[in-house]
């Protein structure tokens, strides 16, 4: 997928700050972070979003390396919010599958999503 962003920051043709790699996922800031913390956890193979067949072995990889980095970023015991959108009325704008692992401060209580006051 070489027109996909998060695909080049994978295979390093695109910067990024990277928190946490493996075999399976990486993960690194966000470029515009909502948070103290807001890292995104992707696979490192090409999956558009959650509504891809996405494997269980990928899921459980991006979702245990989510936990690894609330671990290095610090915010395991304060706590985090995880994010996945998936599709248009999500306002999806990267399609390569992702976690946002924002914390560091108190967010907005409920499912308001980014905002936090
Ligand atoms: P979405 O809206 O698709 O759930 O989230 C996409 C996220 O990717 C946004 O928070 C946006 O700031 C981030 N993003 C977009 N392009 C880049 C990039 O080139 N590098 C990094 N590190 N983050 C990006
Ligand atoms: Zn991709």
């Amino acid at each position: 997928m070489s027109d996909c962003i998060f695909c080049n920051i994978v295979s390093g043709e695109i910067p990024a700050t990277v928190v946490y790699e493996d075999d399976q996922v990486l993960a690194f800031d966000d470029l515009s972070p909502q948070a103290p913390v807001h890292t995104l956890v992707i696979p490192k193979a090409h999956f558009s979003s959650l509504a891809d067949d996405v494997d269980t072995a990928t899921l459980g990889a991006v979702f245990t390396a989510v936990r690894a980095v609330a671990v290095l970023k610090g915010i395991d015991q304060s706590g985090y919010r995880t994010i996945v959108n998936s599709g248009p009325d999500s306002m999806q704008t990267v399609e390569h599958l992702h976690v946002h692992v924002m914390g560091g401060r108190k967010m907005a209580h409920g499912m308001v999503v980014f905002s936090g006051d």
